[in-house]
Parts: C-alpha cells; sequence; structure tokens
C-alpha cells in the first residue's frame, strides 16, 4: 500500500512491546466515508493497532498515511489536529463536569483554563452534538449519573467535538442491550452520511454486521480475512479464530 491508497493508510505496520509482537505487519486501507470493522478475539492486536495509529504509541515499524501525508510517529495531539479523533476501551470524562461541559471542553481545550468558563458559542456546539449523539436530555447530569451507554455516547460526542474526518472508535457496543446496539449504530451511520470515515473495532462481528461496509479480522496481529460483513462469518479461518484453537 501507498499513500494514495485511502483516505488511512497503514503499510506493514508493526509493533513489538519486548518479545512479544502485537502487530506483525499489518497493512491496511480505509476509503472515504467508508465503515471499516475491526474485528479480532481479545488480545489480537485492535487496540494497539488504535494506539499506533493514533499517536498514542509509536510503531517499532511501518507507515501511516493520513489524507496523503505520512503521518508515522506523530504525536496523538498533533493527528487530531489534522482531522484523526478515536475513542477509548476505558475512557475517563473529567467526572465533576457536566456531560455538555465535558464535550464543551474538548471542542475549546483553551477555555478549560480560564476562570470565565466555557464561551456561549462553545456550549451551545456542545448541546447541538450532545443532541446528535442522543444525549439532549442528561446535558446538566455528571457522566457518573449517566448509564453504561450514555458513557459511551458521551465518548463518542467528545470525539465529534473535535471535528474529525476519520474517527476511530474502539469496542462501542460493549456492554449494550440489543436496542442500544441499535441506536449507537445509528449515530455512527449518520455521522458516516455527513462525511465521516470510521473504523470500528469490536471483538464480536455480530453487533458490527449492520453497520459496517467491510470486516477486516485480525488474529496475532496479523489480517486473517477481509469481506463483505455478511461472508466474513462463512470464512473457515474466522470461524477457527473464534471456535478453535
Ligand atoms: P485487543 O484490543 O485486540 O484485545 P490489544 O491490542 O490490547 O488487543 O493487545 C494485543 C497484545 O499486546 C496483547 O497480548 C496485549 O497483552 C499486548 N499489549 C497491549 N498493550 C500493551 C502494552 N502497553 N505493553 C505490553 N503489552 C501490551
Ligand atoms: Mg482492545
Amino acid at each position: 500500500f501507498g499513500p494514495s491508497d485511502g483516505v488511512l493508510v497503514a503499510n506493514d505496520l508493526r509493533k513489538e512491546f519486548g518479545g512479544l509482537t502485537a502487530m506483525d505487519d499489518l497493512s491496511f486501507a480505509v476509503q472515504e466515508q467508508e465503515i471499516l470493522g475491526f474485528i479480532g478475539p481479545n488480545g489480537a492486536g485492535k487496540s494497539t493497532t488504535f494506539n499506533c495509529v493514533t499517536g498514542f504509541y509509536g510503531p517499532t515499524g511501518g507507515n501511516v498515511w493520513f489524507k496523503g501525508e505520512d503521518v508515522t510517529g506523530l504525536e496523538s495531539h498533533e493527528m487530531v489536529q489534522k482531522g484523526m479523533a478515536r475513542t477509548f476501551q476505558d475512557f475517563a470524562p473529567l467526572s465533576d463536569r457536566t456531560v455538555v461541559r465535558n464535550v464543551a471542553l474538548s471542542l475549546a481545550p483553551d477555555e478549560l483554563l480560564t476562570l470565565a468558563g466555557v464561551s456561549g458559542e462553545t456550549e451551545r456546539l456542545a448541546e447541538e452534538i450532545c443532541r446528535r449523539v442522543g444525549l439532549g436530555d442528561q446535558l446538566e447530569e455528571t457522566p457518573g449519573e449517566l448509564p453504561h451507554a450514555g458513557m459511551l455516547k458521551l465518548e463518542i460526542a467528545k470525539a465529534i467535538a473535535t471535528n474529525p474526518d476519520l474517527m476511530l472508535v474502539d469496542e462501542p457496543f460493549a456492554g449494550l442491550s440489543s436496542g442500544e446496539v441499535q441506536e449507537l449504530t445509528e449515530v455512527l451511520l449518520s455521522l458516516r452520511d455527513n462525511g465521516m470515515t470510521l473504523i470500528v473495532v469490536d471483538h464480536n462481528m455480530r453487533g458490527l454486521l449492520n453497520l459496517i461496509d467491510r470486516a477486516f479480522v485480525i488474529q496475532f496481529g496479523a489480517k486473517i480475512a477481509e469481506g463483505p460483513p455478511d461472508e466474513i462469518t462463512d470464512d473457515p479461518k474466522v470461524q477457527e479464530a473464534y471456535l478453535g484453537g
């Protein structure tokens, strides 16, 4: 793969932790306004890939191109400036701020430092983002008062607030009911319909089937299968990764 093969391109991306190879020369490309499902069993290297793509870890080898530019090894705040956002599996909102204030601070981090607090315009935009993810009725609650699904929505709202072209979403459906999965699926689809590109991680592919355009399945840090979501579950390598071994 090369720089112009997609909005995000990873080529031979590698990450070693001591003697453990978490990402084993992984290559993939994501096209504009595509939703790529990044699937694999626990420990497969999904979060490590997100960390290396978004600048939280430096890869041991390989390249990352974003919108045609080599961004390999840049810091996470530089990736955000370039239009990349991510959510965390273990998220940590500011527990003493309201939901809308948490989103406002992602919109305008500098305002965190001012005594006056966030501006009216920032507050208004933050409310709008909260409504987009279905948190319109919980603006003034603290994160701790939200149900689990609300925390996941808040994490997505904070990522939207950085105005990304690409959003990497780590296990958004963990612990959700099927109704909540459907609701969040619609939120993510609407982001895509408004021009965003998404990579969504899950260890369980069934939850992603109504969301993704393409599945990319990894195990032991390497690709084992790739294809349309309704076909990938029949792939023998995928079945073996999940049932055998
Ligand atoms: P997944 O998100 O697919 O469940 P991870 O990317 O979290 O998998 O982990 C892949 C492998 O890398 C695992 O064996 C994990 O223990 C290891 N690993 C992940 N992060 C670190 C780290 N910071 N230090 C050492 N090993 C790590
Ligand atoms: Mg993970």
